[in-house]
């Protein structure tokens, strides 16, 4: 073939392929089509509401006003005046962006100040900023552990800590959600494998259920078998503990843990970044090898400056943790009253309202926030079948009689569904 008449056959091979739809591109287009509407026909596609006010207890969405009972804005700091003036300091004296990873030109005095702020709040050597909490939970274990090595992981920790897990050769072990006598068994599998090191890995507070890791018997495992301790604490800084140094604070193990990771995209400003805190060797050896560190952008300054902000009003005051107790007790206590069967632990500012049945959660949820409360049902596969329910998250912001209006609207929308009497 000569090369005029190869090009020519190219071209009409190529025109073909766009004019019959099927063009890479296209077949990939069908396929997706096709997976979302699997999802749909499922019942669990995603809608996303578009917010036109800032994140608060009170928000608009486009021209309607709903309370917002779905947020991780536990202690309403999302909005805060202090933090916002912060931030706008911030860009002036430190500027936007950092366009730079932290190794090469990335790190500001701001970085250093705030990872020293993170390591003292909760009583550990040194801290590792990440832009989220994700980033650190996916940084942690490839960078330290292989094949040598034994994780040992709650069942229902969050998909960044799994995906942690899966990205290390480690060898896995998965224990039953929070089953003490199952994680012992698992130990001492791990144990009779000759692992070199061993880490229980658990989040702090589970976000579907509201409940809490056990840390005291965890440490008491530990201890026996000879383990390391790793807690995703992202639903527990700011919200757990007498000053809200989170679950090892409210078990009275703060010694005994080895690392935590966390997230100052939920109760610490809401804004994002995340951190993992912990040993200065081991901190020391994650800043030399974990990806997400070494191959993503720097936090913007503004965020870094912000958090130190937050973690100071934290160490000078107990008073938000101590509201989102109080707005926590008092919602648990009149839905209880009203005979709503609530899951989870009144430590946590988690409240799922149990409802079993699918569709029922689904509709729940929306017709609550037809009434003006925004709360989301979750269903299979978020929770396990037949363990459908709403989710209710405080915060230290929501006004008692914003509480009590989310109380009365699930007493009308129970009533009428015939859930409650
Ligand atoms: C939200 C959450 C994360 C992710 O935090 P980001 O900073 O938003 O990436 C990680 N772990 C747990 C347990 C979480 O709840």
């Amino acid at each position: 073939m000569n090369f005029r008449r190869s090009q020519n056959l190219f071209k009409s091979l190529i025109s073909k392929a766009m004019s019959t739809k099927n063009s890479p591109k296209d077949l990939l287009a069908k396929h997706c089509s096709e997976v979302v509407s699997q999802i749909k026909s499922a019942g669990t596609y995603k809608k996303e509401r578009e917010i036109t006010s800032p994140q608060a207890s009170e928000i608009t969405l486009n021209s309607k006003k709903a309370l917002n009972f779905c947020s991780n804005n536990y202690l309403g700091l999302s909005n805060n005046p202090t933090l916002i003036q912060t931030a706008k300091d911030t860009l002036d004296s430190h500027g936007y962006g950092m366009s730079s990873v932290r190794f090469i030109c990335g790190t500001q005095n701001i970085h250093k100040k705030l990872e020293k702020t993170i390591a003292n709040f909760h009583s550990m050597e040194d801290t590792i900023l990440y832009s989220s909490c994700f980033d650190a939970n996916a940084g942690f274990f490839e960078a330290l552990f292989d094949s040598n090595d034994a994780i040992i992981s709650d069942t229902l920790n969050h998909a960044s800590v799994i995906d942690g897990i899966r990205l290390c050769k480690a060898k896995r072990f998965r224990y039953n959600h929070i089953d003490m006598s199952d994680l012992e068994e698992k130990l001492k599998q791990a144990t009779g494998e000759g692992a070199r090191f061993k880490v229980i890995v658990s989040d702090g507070v589970f976000s579907m259920d509201g409940d809490l890791a056990p840390l005291d018997k965890i440490v008491a495992l530990a201890q026996k078998y000879q383990a390391n301790i790793y807690l995703d604490e992202s639903h527990s800084t700011g919200i757990v503990g007498k000053t809200g140094r989170g679950t090892p604070e409210h078990f009275g193990v703060e010694k005994e843990i080895d690392f935590i990771s966390s997230t100052m995209g939920k109760a610490l400003g809401g804004a994002s970044g995340g951190y993992t805190t912990g040993k200065s060797e081991v901190i020391e050896t994650l800043r030399q090898k974990s990806r997400p560190y070494l191959f993503s952008n720097s936090i913007v300054p503004a965020i870094a400056n912000t958090s130190i902000k937050v973690f100071e009003m934290l160490n000078s005051s107990n008073d938000l943790t101590t509201q989102l107790k109080a707005n926590v007790l008092l919602f648990r206590t009149e839905m209880e009253k009203l005979g709503f069967h609530l899951l989870g632990k009144k430590e946590t500012a988690i409240i799922p309202i149990f409802l079993k049945d699918e569709k029922l959660a689904t509709e729940f949820g929306n017709e609550m926030f037809d009434e003006g409360i925004y709360v989301v049902g979750f269903s299979y596969p978020v929770v396990p079948k037949g363990q459908a329910r709403v989710r209710v998250q405080i915060s230290a912001s929501h006004t008692k009689d914003q509480i009590l209006r989310a109380v009365r609207t699930f007493e009308k929308i129970g009533r009428k569904k015939n859930i409650i009497k």
